[in-house]
């Protein structure tokens, strides 16, 4: 309505309410959207700092403004241990999301009207790496030509003899791949790097691996090492399995190291959100230090709780391939209601997933918005110290409100109650405050 007055004083409580009521509500509950985590408190702390609030334009060392000596110390910490944790010669810690990183780097490898291959979206890819017409940044931000891989189903990745055969009827059309984007949203099993990157090679084009979903797991020496494999870049989200504060980074070699600065500043930021590049530096250390005991907890976690939905006759996919390598699972909920129904009667229990599409479900007729199927992360319970019989409980859970259809208040109280005792944040260097503490200080 035009015109209407608010409150100012009103809206300010009603605000702040919000905030203690979200962290009432999560505390009580299984968040396990597979793109989310708790960072530590260290983390927290850095958020709410005064860093928060300063502009440190430019490369460290080389800003264009002055007080910025203890902000360049974090950065230049942030970049050393970034180097460090994924071994790559050139890091750049100021892409404010993932999405920044990504679009500096399809900035830095091509141009306008180049061929990108990536993952469609049914098949796990990203809405950043998807095609003009569905709103992808790769499309319509910087105009690529984007192509979708052809997809083994039955192996959740790359159909690689079926990707060579488009790749040469683009490049016979004059019209050959600048970039191959591999990682993606939905990421169960390593996708073949150093298969793409020699093809990529034929054609003397850009492989970069997205490793959003999975850069906490490469942290800790799990999953895959892409820059190893021979990726020119790799970027990330630094919230996901990493679990620091919400940012981005590049990792990448030092002949592109020119280029990509400057897609990031000026090309793509002013301000750098100092505060969360602080934050980034903390969850570099406690990757140093913990991940490598954390990523396989997470493994170990995802695949166990897999295994005993599966057990309860939850279709959870990929069970020949040991359901997953990964932070999450795919689950096919379609035989009980579609997947945004579950997702809702699930929230109210306090479970909280989210629905996504099957491979399979265009064949079936079926859209995002009714998908077939859920997408559960175990990363932050395992952040939380849940272990393998916490897994076994919450599908003893999820199967009531699934399969039983019972009611979500009753099954809520179990859900508070399994996870009253995992408040604090493992996996980092102290966590004297709870991990959903409203931190107060007006
Ligand atoms: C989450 C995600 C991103 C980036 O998300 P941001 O919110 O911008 O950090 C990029 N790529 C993939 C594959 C993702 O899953």
């Amino acid at each position: 309505m035009p015109g209407k007055r608010l409150a100012g004083r009103q809206s300010y409580e009603a605000i702040l309410k919000s905030i203690e009521d979200h962290h009432n509500a999560i505390r009580n509950s299984l968040p396990m959207i597979a793109s989310e985590n708790v960072p530590s408190p260290a983390v927290r702390e850095a958020l709410a700092s005064d860093f928060g609030n300063r502009y440190a334009e430019g490369w460290v060392g080389e800003r264009v403004y002055a007080g910025c000596r203890y902000l360049d110390e974090a950065e230049r910490l942030a970049i050393e241990l970034g180097k460090a944790l994924f071994k790559g010669e050139f890091v750049d810690v100021r892409p404010i999301s993932g999405v920044f990183a990504n679009l500096a780097v399809f900035s830095t490898f091509s141009n306008p009207g180049d061929v990108m291959m990536s993952f469609s979206i049914p098949t796990g890819g990203h809405i950043s790496h998807a095609k003009e017409k569905l709103g992808g940044t790769a499309g319509l931000v910087r105009k690529l030509d984007v192509n979708s891989y052809p997809f083994d189903e039955e192996e959740f990745n790359i159909d690689l003899d079926g990707t060579e055969k488009i790749v040469r009827e683009l490049d016979s059309q004059g019209k050959p791949p600048r970039i191959f984007v591999l990682g993606a949203s939905v990421f169960l099993f390593p996708h073949p790097v150093k298969e793409v990157v020699d093809l990529a090679k034929t054609y003397d084009a850009k492989v970069v691996y997205d490793a959003a979903h999975v850069a906490g797991l490469i942290a800790g020496g799990i999953f895959q090492d892409p820059l190893r494999d021979g990726v020119d870049a790799m970027t990330m989200s630094t919230h996901k399995t990493l679990a620091g504060p919400q940012h981005g980074t590049i990792v990448s070699w030092e002949e592109y190291a020119e280029p990509l600065k400057k897609a990031v500043f000026p090309g793509l930021s002013s301000n750098h959100h100092l505060h969360a590049v602080a934050g980034v530096a903390i969850a570099f250390a406690e990757a140093l230090e913990f991940y490598s005991d954390y990523s396989r907890a997470i493994v170990t976690n995802s695949k166990a709780l897999a295994q005993a939905l599966y057990e309860r006759g939850i279709e959870v996919l990929y069970e020949k391939k040991g359901f997953t390598e990964s932070h999450m699972m795919l689950v096919d909920v379609s035989k009980y209601g579609n997947g945004f129904e579950i997702e809702k009667r699930l929230e109210e229990a306090g479970i909280i997933v989210n629905r996504n599409l099957l491979p399979y479900d265009k064949r079936m007729g079926r859209d995002y918005r009714a998908p077939g199927g859920i997408r559960i992360g175990t990363q932050e319970l395992t952040r939380l110290g849940m272990g393998k019989s916490e897994m076994v409980e919450i599908a003893d859970l999820m199967k009531a409100i699934i399969v039983d259809n019972s009611d979500p208040k009753e099954i809520s109280l179990r859900v508070s109650e399994l996870r009253s005792p995992f408040q604090k944040v493992r996996y980092c260097f102290s966590s004297d405050t709870e991990a959903y503490a409203h931190v107060k200080i007006r």
